[in-house]
């Protein structure tokens, strides 16, 4: 495991959050090679963890004042074992060939735990989508299609919405796509409900995260009704876990976005909660704006001398990290412990430091990965490209239905999978082996290819 990791270091220097993905998921699977040493000759670890394409590419574009930029465009298709490439595109200015890598990675693993006929992928540009007005966005999105849409499609390659991509930005993506390709057809997920979408894409995620946690309760005769939450993030991913939360009877006290978060002592209704989201994804506005509209709540900058995130050091039962990868560090894992905390469930891909994890198990919290509580989105993307290919639009109970019934499933294998390998209630281990364990099958099947 070592020299592996030493390989894979010396062939891609640098890339430390791909690096970090790939030795969560080694420590994890471990038994599962030892237990077949077929794993080792067909060089599975070597396969899995290389991107079986890399497209990168220049995305020029032009601002509403006629100056001409120029951004780095990226997909990334990682494994194709079990069906076409799924999954988000970013946009933000941080995004680079490592954090795509391990971010594909980790759908690779996500998708495969829906066991649904999902590979696994990403992509996105440095793009930086804050600020810019609708026709500048529509430029980019436009700019950036006129490449990818060559090397994707409905049985190739199905993007869809990660951070700073929304149904804006799809929407603006697919037009483009279909005028090029001349075609009509599921090729993202996402899509606006008019033309295309599945009831209950955009909350899905959300949702999933929330129904996980309940679950996780469960295994302890605990629910989130009465229960006191910490949300990070104001995205599409952190305001629908806060929905649900709030529907299932938990009080949810935080929300930040990257300037800061609020701490609202009550606990935001659903009427709260909607002026969150019109000032994020319609105004575009700060979330500190919330201090000024509710006087009984707090905003609290955050400060870039400090690594730790103030976030984190409030009495709380659970902790929903949903904005980004690396929010919670050591020293913030012991905030949350010495705060109460007994279940974290991860909505952001990655947000707690291998420290932070080690941790968490230590002392015996309830603690999982996004692969694991983000599945059921992951499904409800299958589920949209399954109605698309039918030409079928399932009602939003039947969505719901589906998507409760795939997060207790997902929920059972991860903790079975666990209990067998001799770690029980390891959220990791059981996400890691379940979702490994299935893609490699397939690979063996397919020979080297
Ligand atoms: P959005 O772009 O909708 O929202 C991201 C939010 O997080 C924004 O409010 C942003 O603030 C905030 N944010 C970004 N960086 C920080 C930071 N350092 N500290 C605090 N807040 C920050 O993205 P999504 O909600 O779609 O995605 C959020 C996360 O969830 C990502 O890690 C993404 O990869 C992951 N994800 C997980 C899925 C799963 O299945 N579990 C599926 C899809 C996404 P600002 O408004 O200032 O930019």
């Amino acid at each position: 495991m070592q020299q592996f990791m030493d390989r894979l270091r010396f062939r891609a220097p640098g890339e430390i959050e791909f690096h970090q993905a790939v030795q969560e998921i080694i420590d994890s699977v471990r038994p599962a090679l030892d237990k077949n040493p077929e794993f080792g000759k067909a060089k599975i670890l070597e396969r899995i963890t290389a991107p079986e394409l890399v497209i990168i590419f220049s995305v020029p574009w032009m601002d509403d004042r006629g100056e001409v930029h120029v951004n780095t465009g990226y997909r990334i298709g990682m494994n194709s074992a079990l069906g076409p490439y799924q999954g988000g595109l970013r946009f933000h200015p941080s995004v680079n060939l490592s954090i795509l890598k391990f971010l594909a990675l980790q759908q690779v693993m996500r998708n495969a735990l829906t066991t649904m006929p999902l590979g696994g992928g990403k992509g996105g540009s440095d793009f930086d989508p804050k600020g810019k007005s609708d026709n500048e966005m529509m430029q980019f999105c436009q700019s950036y299609m006129r490449t990818l849409f060559r090397h994707m499609g409905p049985n190739t390659d199905i993007p869809s919405a990660d951070v700073g991509v929304g149904p804006r930005e799809i929407g603006y993506l697919f037009g483009m796509y279909k005028k090029l390709r001349n075609e009509f057809s599921g090729a993202f997920t996402g899509k606006n409900l008019s033309w295309g979408g599945s009831l209950m894409r955009p909350e899905a995620t959300g949702y999933s995260v929330a129904y996980f946690a309940q679950e996780m309760l469960a295994t302890r005769n605990q629910e989130l009704a009465g229960k006191t939450c910490l949300v990070s993030g104001a995205g599409n991913v952190a305001l629908h876990v806060a929905e649900k939360i709030i529907s299932l009877g938990g009080k949810v006290i935080t929300l930040s976005d990257s300037g800061g978060y609020i701490y609202d002592e009550e606990g935001l209704d659903h009427g709260k909660l909607a002026f969150v989201k019109n000032l994020k994804t319609i105004q575009r506005a700060r979330i500190s704006e919330y201090a000024h509209e509710y006087s009984n709540a707090s905003y609290t900058p955050f400060d870039p001398q400090r690594n730790t995130n103030p976030l984190w050091n409030h009495w709380a039962d659970c902790a929903f990290p949903c904005a980004a990868e690396n929010e919670i560090g050591e020293e913030d894992a012991y905030h949350l412990i010495n705060q109460g905390i007994k279940v974290i469930a991860e909505g952001a891909d990655m947000p707690c430091t291998p420290e932070a994890v080690r941790i968490f198990h230590d002392k015996n919290i309830l603690h999982a990965p996004a692969k694991a509580t983000g599945a059921g989105g992951a499904a409800v993307a299958g589920l949209e490209m399954a109605q698309n290919s039918m030409r079928l639009s399932w009602t939003r109970e039947e969505v719901d239905a589906r998507l409760q019934t795939v997060v207790k499933t997902i929920h059972r294998n991860c903790l079975n999978i666990a209990a067998a390998h001799g770690a029980p209630a390891n959220y990791h281990i059981g996400a890691n082996i379940a979702g490994f364990v299935r893609i490699v099958s397939a690979m063996m099947d397919q020979g080297i290819v």
